[in-house]
């Protein structure tokens, strides 16, 4: 079993064969240039820091269409390569899941505590759905690009969840009270497109929680390279407080606060044994030896993961 672990192999062609689908170079979108310097790269990709607003960002990048079919539909869910790409299995983590979103939400009680309206975009198997709907009392929609795992959600968690994307379904403007994004920005190809659609459907007084990686923290600069988040292929987009304060100003909103302190996660041994699989495969045995004498679900929190709340401003620029 563990000798398995040892041997794996480095970085599948695969997930990263520019053959197999197209791509296409992309510049800073906050600054729409591109003036950037090389942070790394990890051949055909390159991790690019702007030179003026220092957003870091990975070029090429999958065209869009490519992005929703081949990689979001089924290939993430149960990833062959999940070091690289995507989850072993996102299904078995549902209970964890649950967990995590309940200890997310502890900063935003006073919010949710007035049910309202919430749309949760790339919602999954609709876990921060249920916790808004059974704990809160919020009549709560999900919107999931993925048939495929929507229909795991609604059969497991009870909860609505609608297929496709903002492009593809239409929704009443200034209808909702919360709209949020959990692990969604950072795939997101036009990000500020993508969040100027949700300013409209947000009511005015609404509120926006966006959670994604932070890379200008300290976990973050001590992996490197090897950080769990460079997964060059789904994670398009490298947000820090200030390139994040950038692209929310310039989608019509302003931050109402930004905390890392609730932002980890609840995990099970094996999607554990698979990410630690990058730092190396002697921290991974550690870890798989772990499974069998503590049993609980583990909770990190590396801080390298940020919760915003944002709030639309009365006139987008
Ligand atoms: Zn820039």
């Amino acid at each position: 079993m563990f000798g398995s672990i040892l041997k794996e192999q480095e970085r599948p062609s695969l997930v990263y064969d520019l053959h197999a689908t197209r791509h296409r170079n992309v510049g800073c979108p906050l600054c729409n240039n591109g003036n950037a310097r090389v942070r790394f790269e990890e051949r055909p990709y390159q991790v690019m820091q702007c030179n003026n607003c220092s957003l870091v960002y990975v070029t090429p990048q999958r065209d869009p269409v490519s992005l929703l079919k081949d990689l979001y539909e089924t290939g993430i869910w149960n990833s062959t390569f999940p070091r690289y790409s995507g989850y072993a299995c996102y299904t078995a983590e549902n209970e964890n899941l649950l967990k995590t979103f309940r200890r997310r939400i502890v900063p935003f009680t006073a919010i949710v505590q007035k049910p309202g309206k919430a749309l949760d975009i790339g919602c999954a198997t609709g876990c921060f759905l249920r916790v808004l709907q059974d704990d809160y009392h919020w009549d709560a929609i999900g919107l999931e690009p993925s048939a495929y795992i929507g229909e795991f959600g609604r059969k497991m968690n009870q909860v609505r969840i609608l297929t496709g994307t903002l492009d593809s379904i239409h929704f009443t403007p200034h209808s909702f009270d919360l709209i949020s994004l959990w692990d969604v920005i950072e795939h997101i190809p036009d990000p500020i497109q993508f969040l100027q659609s949700i300013h409209s459907l947000l009511k005015p007084e609404g509120q926006l929680l966006i959670e994604t990686q932070d890379i200008d923290t300290l976990f973050a600069r001590l992996m490197g390279r090897k950080w769990h988040h460079f997964k060059h292929a789904e994670h398009l987009w490298h947000f820090s407080r200030k390139t994040m304060d950038l692209l929310l100003r310039k989608s019509g909103f302003s931050i109402a606060s930004i905390s890392h302190k609730h932002a980890g996660k609840y995990v099970g041994y094996d999607f554990c044994i698979e990410r630690t699989k990058r730092i190396s495969p002697l921290v991974s045995f550690l870890v798989s030896a772990g499974k069998y004498i503590f049993r609980k679900p583990l909770y990190f929190n590396f801080f390298d993961e940020m919760v915003v709340r944002a709030i639309p401003l009365r006139n987008r620029n």
